[in-house]
């Protein structure tokens, strides 16, 4: 395994890198964004100012006006470039910013003429990576710069931003220092067995490593709900065909996407939906009808409906208001129950309540153990009390969670976890009263897990899998 030493300051790369950064397409301004150490030299080379000559030099952080020029002096567009000298810069390295007229052909022409005064295509993230690899910013924080460019939801927002700014980071320094504070004492202790006065007593460390411990748990305790924030929720609805599933896809995202058809077992693809409830996105997945099926089309369909089920957080199990309670809807019951859905929360929803009644909803929550909702998708009646319902269920699942940092990524639970089991190993060292040598290799442990948590120390195949998720010119 590589690992990577991360350094303070700036390690600056050899190449000087570009990339369109803004979306492709027409747009007000696009902007083509160089960083490395020859940025300036390029932009003497291809810019130049009202009076038509070469700039020698540049100002940081001031916006010039004037145009690009190709290798014969000719104009290929008016802009606004921007030199931002090292280190107070993104990547902590020169960066020069050409705003030009937003449109595909400009910008294409004008990133053309950057590459051929000696700038090489920028791999997507290698900004946010170098200013990783510069020190400006954690893996934490780059994480989070991926997520904010790709929030959608106000919550996403808000995780990620809180991340960027180092709310997360800021907990796990403290956590670091803890750590290190420990370590410090235990090995003074190692090193100078005969002193007379006992650097750091049993209680004492055992004293600090719980509260550490209870740290971890409290954040640990977050990722519920920045799973939620950064990812949405996934409500599936189920139900036997005709129950009115696809029009309640419609009345909760309130347009017709789901075609709605009188013929039972139309609806055998799964159709997914977002719908912003809360500032939570929620993913809506309307599942094809649930029953037992000879034709292997409809069987694929009703595999993919369970499969779909057993993955969301929440499952509408919709049933027909207006028609007996049949077989069909207790095989979905079942079927749900068997499938084994371990977390995942279940809302009984009982629809066409504008007809006249038939199905025994006492029945349905004495089966199901859990009380229903009664809708029309048709009338829209009842559906704020469910919305209502479900934004119930996605509170509750992150109850647990009070305020503070909030972790998004499986990787940062996994980590932290490993922190934890660490410093259970080293309390139970203390108290078996195993030598120093030993709690202090258990805190090593966590002290390392935490590094590479952060980034400090780290895997190679980690970053690369890290900065892949970014986008061109990021
Ligand atoms: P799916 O097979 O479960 O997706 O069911 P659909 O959404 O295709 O609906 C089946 C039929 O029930 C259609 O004719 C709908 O118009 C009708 N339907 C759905 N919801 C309601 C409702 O709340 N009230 C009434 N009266 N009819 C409904």
């Amino acid at each position: 395994m590589k690992m990577r030493e991360m350094q303070e300051g700036a390690i600056e790369q050899d190449e000087t890198i570009a990339a369109i950064s803004t979306p492709m397409g027409e747009g007000g301004i696009g902007i083509v964004r160089l960083s490395g150490r020859t940025a300036v030299k390029i932009l003497i080379e291809i810019f130049r100012g009202t009076s038509g000559k070469p700039r020698k030099r540049f100002e940081s952080h001031k916006v010039n006006f004037g145009h690009i020029v190709d290798e014969h002096g000719r104009k290929i567009d008016q802009v606004l470039a921007t030199v931002m000298l090292s280190p107070l810069t993104y990547t902590r390295e020169d960066v020069v910013e050409i705003s030009c007229h937003g449109g595909g052909a400009v910008l294409k022409k004008v990133l053309a003429r950057v590459l051929a005064a000696g700038a090489r295509m920028a791999d997507p993230g290698e900004f946010s990576k170098r200013a990783y690899l510069n020190g400006r910013i954690d893996l934490i924080q780059a994480e989070a710069i991926i997520d904010l460019v790709k929030s959608k939801s106000e919550k996403g927002w808000l995780t990620a931003f809180s991340q960027l700014d180092g709310k997360l980071s800021q907990a796990l320094s403290e956590l670091e220092n803890g750590l290190i504070d420990i370590l410090a004492q235990l090995e003074a202790s190692i090193d100078f067995p005969e002193e007379e006065i006992e650097i750091i007593n049993n209680n004492l460390l055992t004293e600090k490593m719980q509260k550490l411990k209870y740290t971890i748990e409290v954040i640990t305790k977050s990722y519920v709900v920045g799973r939620v924030y950064r990812e949405g929720v996934a409500v599936a609805i189920a139900g036997r065909p005709n129950v009115g599933k696809s029009s309640l896809m419609n009345a909760l995202l309130n347009r017709e996407r789901a075609i709605v058809t009188p013929h039972p077992g139309t609806t055998r693809d799964i159709i997914e939906e977002t719908l912003h409830l809360e500032g939570i996105a929620v993913r809506i997945i309307d599942t094809a009808g649930i029953r037992s099926a000879q034709d292997p089309a409809e069987a694929e369909g009703i595999n993919r409906a369970i499969a779909a089920a057993k993955d969301a957080d929440i499952v509408l199990v919709l049933f027909d208001g207006s028609a007996e309670f049949l077989q069909e809807d207790e095989a979905v019951v079942s079927q749900m129950r068997s499938a084994g859905l371990g977390d995942t929360r279940i809302i009984p929803v009982i629809n066409k309540s504008d007809l006249e009644q038939k199905i025994e909803t006492s029945n349905i929550e004495e089966l199901m153990k859990i009380a229903s909702v009664n809708i029309s998708a048709k009338s829209g009646a009842g559906i704020n009390q469910l919305l209502k319902r479900i934004n119930n269920e996605i509170d509750k699942m992150g109850e647990q969670y009070t305020e503070g940092p909030i972790l998004t990524r499986e990787r940062h639970q996994e980590k932290l976890m490993e922190i934890g089991r660490a410093l259970t190993s080293a309390i139970t060292a203390v108290n078996n009263n195993l030598s120093r040598e030993y709690i202090a290799a258990d805190l090593q442990e966590g002290k390392e897990a935490l590094e590479e948590l952060t980034g400090k120390v780290v895997d190679d195949s980690v970053i690369e899998r890290i900065f892949n998720e970014f986008c061109i010119g990021k």
